[in-house]
């Protein structure tokens, strides 16, 4: 097997001065600014690159800005005293400045497989084809080479403020066009989850994926199943709180890489009952997208617990049409489906509790008692559930008047409130239990 996947020719790259291009440095964050000036003083190469040199030529405001440098991960961490190292896979120096971090990443050379790993490589560590442990340090070339995508390999020289391009990601960029860099097949093997990225840099950047990287998702796409559980769930964080959830969904699903990350929501979306298209996980996406746009702001507990939804809705149904009720039917059926979604991607306990408390608390909405409802207003997650719950009516799965009904008593005076529950059959007065209460009404139920 070839030892490096991708070498490149190297060759001049292509270099795009700085009244060639729209990056300007109005545009870049000042810590960013800040690092790639230290660097450069000390007597480093320093350069922006990645989505930041990307987003800025197209335009776009950047998510967040990565460093590249010749300086070793120390050397950095000599410089800044806010500096920390991170990462076992990739070593890299995390520059903080209150909530903004800057990622400062040494060039790296391609990596060497182990059967030629000769000692002083050995920080490459490969796995059938997969790059377990990658920090073997080389020149800005060679670091180019083992990015991704073409556009994703542009840097910003601080030097000159000129953008260095040596894998034709400008032109790729200027036609639209996600190409992974070097052989496609071996930049798959190498890392399954490029497949992941190239959906959401598409989803994101309205780009087409070049057709030799597009036609080997489908070979390729049973490799995810390796990647480990926990770089999945930070994966699905970033395909879908990246503010294009609804077109990156659809995008997974058209290239059938859904199913390696949700396969029970996959299986229950791929029968749709007939004739009414599930549509609950598009409006919760597209609800995410509206929040994230208004910036308002969202939690990986209620992402999953709409990622997983449709499936708990089905098997809470099978169980209560056997005789259990609401609340020990999305229970069971939220546990049953978290153990077995756990082998696909983690879900941290801190988002795993809430995303069942969201779940189960689907069964109070209906209950309309004067204590209870008092008390449901109080619950930690009532607005998570109640929001989970307005996107279940949109959908077409519950009662858009009772979603209304939650709407306006969250707003009323006490009084009012007091109203409310008395008009619904209820009774309002705080923490009364009446076991009397006259049933809800149903149709014809009072014939
Ligand atoms: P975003 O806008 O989401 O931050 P990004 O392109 O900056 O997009 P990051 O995940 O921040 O993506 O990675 C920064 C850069 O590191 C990428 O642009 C790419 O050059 C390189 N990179 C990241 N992940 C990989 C990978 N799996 N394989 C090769 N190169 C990668
Ligand atoms: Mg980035």
């Amino acid at each position: 097997m070839s030892s490096t996947p991708d070498s490149p020719n190297l060759s001049a790259p292509r270099i795009i001065p700085r009244a060639e291009h729209g990056i300007s440095r109005a545009n870049i964050s000042d810590h960013a600014l800040k690092v790639l000036y230290r660097l450069k003083d000390a007597g480093f190469r320093a350069c922006l690159v990645g989505g930041g040199v990307r987003d800025l030529l197209l335009g776009r405001e950047p998510k967040d800005f990565d460093v590249a440098t010749d300086a070793h991960p120390d050397e950095v961490r000599r410089l800044f005293r806010n500096c920390r190292l991170i990462g076992r896979r990739f070593r890299l120096a995390h520059v903080h400045f209150g909530s903004e971090i800057i990622e400062v990443a040494t060039f790296r050379a391609p990596h060497a497989t182990i059967d030629d790993d000769e000692g002083e490589g050995g920080d490459a560590l490969m796995e059938d084809g997969r790059i377990i442990r990658d920090n073997v340090y080389g020149t800005i070339e060679q670091d180019a080479w083992r990015r991704d995508f073409t556009v994703n390999a542009l840097y910003y020289d601080i030097q000159d403020f000129s953008v260095i391009d040596y894998t034709g990601g400008m032109e790729d960029l200027k036609n639209g066009v996600l190409r992974l860099i070097g052989d496609p097949q071996l930049r798959y093997r190498e890392d399954p989850v490029r497949m992941l990225r190239a959906v959401r840099f598409a989803g994101k950047l309205g780009f087409r994926l070049h057709p030799e990287s597009e036609t080997l998702i489908p070979q390729f796409s049973d490799l995810l199943s390796a990647v480990s559980s926990a770089r999945l769930f930070d994966e699905v964080l970033k395909l879908f709180h990246g503010g294009y959830a609804l077109q990156t969904f659809e995008l997974l699903r058209h290239y059938g890489l859904f199913g390696y990350l949700f396969p029970a929501t996959e299986e229950a979306l791929s029968h749709e009952e007939q004739g009414f298209p599930i549509t609950f996980v598009a409006n919760a996406l597209r609800n995410t997208d509206e929040r994230i746009r208004e910036t308002k702001g969202v939690n990986p507990a209620f992402l999953y617990a709409a990622l997983l939804w449709e499936p708990v809705r089905l098997h809470a149904q099978s169980l209560m049409q056997h005789g259990v009720l609401e609340l020990a039917a999305l229970q069971a059926a939220g546990s049953a489906l978290l153990d077995s979604q756990l082998h696909h991607t983690a879900i941290p306990k801190r988002f795993g509790l809430p995303m069942r408390e969201i779940w189960e608390l689907q069964s109070r909405f209906e209950q309309r008692q004067g204590g209870r409802v008092l008390r449901f207003l109080q619950h930690p997650r009532f607005r998570a559930a109640y929001d989970f719950f307005c996107l279940r009516a949109r959908s077409g799965e519950t009662d858009p008047e009772l979603c209304e009904w939650w709407a306006r008593i969250q707003e009323v005076d006490e009084d009012e409130r007091r109203q409310m529950i008395e008009n619904s059959g209820g009774n309002a007065r705080s923490g009364a239990r009446r076991r009397r209460r006259p049933r809800k009404k149903k149709p014809n139920a009072d014939a």
